[in-house]
C-alpha cells in the first residue's frame, strides 16, 4: 500500500477499511469443531508451522477475521461498482470446512461467498487460482457451487469439478502463460470472480518453485484482467515467501490500476517512502517548517516559554503528533496500551524521550530514547545514546529466550524507530545516525543499515557471526559481553565500538 501511495497510483480515497467477520460468519463455512479449535494456540501453531508459544493467538484471530471481512467488503464493492478490487491479504485456499494447513486457518473466499449468499446474492461465482499451490480447501468448501480453475506446480488429487492444470517445476514464463491462456478460454463469465494471484509463482520463491519473472507475473495479471473484461472481481495475494514478495502484490495492484508499465526500483523501500511522504505532508501543514513547536502548542494549549524542546526543536505535542502521523501510535494501541503519553526532558547524555501507555489501569514505560547531536570525527551526526522499546504485557517469542539486558519483550517497532531517527537527523541537517551498541545482538539487529566506523571492528564483527553460527544469538551476545565469545579460536570481548549509518555519502579521509 505504501508503494502504491508513494507512486501516486492510489489516494486515501481508494482505500477501504473492512470490519471483521463474526464467528457466525465463519461458522457458515467451517465446522463448529474447527471454529472452536481455532481458539487454541496449538491449532494455529500447526497451521502456521511454528511453535505454540510463538503464536499471539488472539491478535492473529482478530487479523484473520478482519482479512475475511476484507474479502467480503471487496466482493460487495466489486458488485456495486463493477471492476477489480484488491484485498491486501487473503486467498487462504488450503483451509477446508473442518481443517486448515499451509498457512491457511480460515477460508476467506468461502466465508465471503457464504455471507453474500446469506444476504441474498444469487449470481454465479468463479474462482481462478493462479497461486503456485492447489485450491484443495476451496474445492471442499465450495463444492460444485462455483467454477474453480487452477494452475498448480504441486500434484494433488483434484476433484472432478475443479479445472486443474498441472505445470512442472521451474516452468518459466512462456509455458505458464500459454497454459493460462488455455484455462482462461474455459473460464465462464461469472457474476463475480475471485482471483488468487499468488506471489509464490515468482522465481526464487522458497515454496513456489514455478520460476516466473516479475515481468511474467505482471503479464499473468494483465491477461487475467483482460479476460474478465470489466466484470466484478476480487483479487487476493495468496502465497509469497520471498522477503520481497510484497513487490509481486504491488505489481498486481499496478496492473489493476492500469499502470502495468510502472517500475518498482530494486532498492525501493516502502516504509522509508512512507516516512518521507508523511514528513513532507507535515511540512505543508505547518507552513514549511516541520512540526513547528509553537504552532502546535498554539493549537493545543497556552504557550509556555519554558516548554522543553526535544533536540531544541520538538515540543512534547509535536512528538506526540509525529508518533500518530508516522503510524507508530496505532500498533502500540493494538498491543493493548491506551492513553499514550509522551514525556521529554534532559538526561545526562542528551535529550530524553519517553512514551508511556496504560493497560488494565497500570501505566507502563513503552519506549525511551536519549538522543544528542554528536560527531563522527568532524562530521555532525545524530547520536543515539540509548533506545529501548518495551512491551511489558507481551511474552518472549524468540527461540533463544530473552536477550541479555532485556527485561521485557520488545514492541516490534525497531525498524520504524530507526527510520524516525534518520528523519530527525535529516531534518536537523546532520549527516548520519550513530550509536555504540552495548550488546552484539543490538549491532546484529541494525547490521543492514549501520556499519562500524572502524573497518577492523566491522571485519571482526562479521567474522564472529560467521564463526559462531551454531550458537543462539542471545547466548553469543552474552558470551561476547563477558569476553568469552570465540574469534579465530581466541576469547573475544564485545567492544561496543562506534557504528554509523550515513545519510549522505560517507566523508572520505
Ligand atoms: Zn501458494
Amino acid at each position: 500500500m505504501d508503494a502504491l501511495v508513494e507512486l501516486g497510483v492510489i489516494t486515501d480515497a481508494d482505500l477501504l477499511s473492512p470490519e471483521s467477520v463474526t464467528w457466525a460468519d465463519l461458522s457458515r463455512v467451517h465446522t463448529s469443531e474447527w471454529v472452536e479449535a481455532l481458539t487454541q494456540p496449538e491449532t494455529l501453531a500447526s497451521v502456521f508451522a511454528v511453535d505454540a508459544w510463538d503464536i499471539p493467538s488472539d491478535a492473529l484471530l482478530d487479523s484473520l477475521r478482519r482479512i475475511c471481512g476484507g474479502t467480503l467488503l471487496a466482493a460487495r464493492r466489486a458488485l456495486g461498482e463493477p471492476g477489480p478490487v484488491l484485498n491486501l491479504s487473503g486467498g487462504f485456499h488450503h483451509a477446508a470446512p473442518g481443517s486448515g494447513g499451509g498457512f491457511c486457518a480460515v477460508n476467506d473466499i468461502a466465508v465471503a461467498v457464504a455471507a453474500l449468499r446469506e444476504s441474498g446474492f444469487a449470481g454465479s461465482i468463479a474462482v481462478l487460482d493462479v497461486d503456485a499451490h492447489p485450491p484443495d480447501g476451496l474445492a471442499s468448501c465450495l463444492g460444485t457451487t462455483a467454477w474453480i480453475g487452477s494452475i498448480s506446480g504441486t500434484m494433488w488429487d483434484a476433484p472432478g469439478h475443479v479445472d486443474e492444470v498441472h505445470v512442472p517445476a521451474c516452468v518459466g514464463d512462456g509455458v505458464y502463460l500459454a497454459a493460462l491462456d488455455q484455462l482462461l478460454q474455459r473460464m465462464p463469465r461469472a457474476t463475480i470472480t475471485f482471483v488468487v494471484a499468488g506471489g509464490d509463482v515468482r522465481a526464487g520463491d522458497p515454496l513456489g518453485g514455478l520460476g516466473l519473472t516479475e515481468a511474467g507475473v505482471r503479464q499473468r495479471d494483465q491477461v487475467v484482467l483482460d479476460a474478465l473484461a470489466g466484470a466484478p472481481s476480487v483479487w487476493l495475494p495468496g502465497g509469497g515467501y520471498r522477503s520481497d514478495a510484497w513487490r509481486v502484490l504491488a505489481g498486481t495492484a499496478l496492473v489493476l490500476a492500469g499502470h502495468r508499465r510502472l517500475e518498482l526500483r530494486a532498492d525501493f523501500d516502502p516504509m522509508r517512502a512512507r516516512f518521507r511522504r508523511v514528513g513532507r505532508r507535515l511540512s505543508d501543514a505547518f507552513g514549511g517548517i516541520e512540526l513547528d513547536a509553537e504552532d502546535v502548542d498554539g493549537l493545543l494549549g497556552p504557550r509556555r516559554d519554558e516548554t522543553p524542546r526535544f533536540l531544541d526543536r520538538y515540543t512534547r505535542a509535536a512528538v506526540e503528533l509525529a508518533l500518530e502521523r508516522y503510524g507508530l501510535a496505532e500498533p502500540v494501541r493494538r498491543l493493548g496500551y491506551r492513553d499514550l503519553r509522551v514525556e521529554i526532558d534532559r538526561a545526562e547524555l542528551g535529550d530524553r524521550f519517553r512514551l508511556y501507555g496504560t493497560a488494565a489501569g497500570v501505566e507502563h514505560l513503552l519506549a525511551e530514547s536519549v538522543l544528542a547531536r554528536g560527531g563522527v570525527g568532524e562530521t555532525p551526526v545524530l547520536f543515539v545514546h540509548w533506545l529501548t522499546l518495551r512491551h511489558p504485557l507481551g511474552a518472549f517469542r524468540s527461540a533463544g529466550g530473552p536477550f541479555p539486558g532485556q527485561e521485557v519483550p520488545g514492541l516490534g517497532l525497531a525498524r520504524e524507530a530507526g527510520e524516525l531517527h534518520r528523519r530527525i537527523a535529516e531534518r536537523l541537517g546532520l549527516a548520519g545516525v550513530a550509536m555504540r551498541p552495548a550488546w552484539l545482538h543490538v549491532a546484529y539487529a541494525v547490521r543492514h543499515r549501520m556499519r562500524f566506523v572502524d573497518p577492523q571492528e566491522q571485519h571482526r564483527f562479521e567474522a564472529v557471526l560467521a564463526q559462531n553460527t551454531g550458537i543462539p544469538l542471545s547466548k553469543l551476545s552474552a558470551l561476547a559481553h563477558a569476553g568469552e565469545a570465540l574469534l579465530d579460536g581466541k576469547p573475544w570481548q564485545w567492544p561496543a565500538a562506534l557504528m554509523v549509518e550515513w545519510l549522505t555519502l560517507p566523508p572520505t579521509a
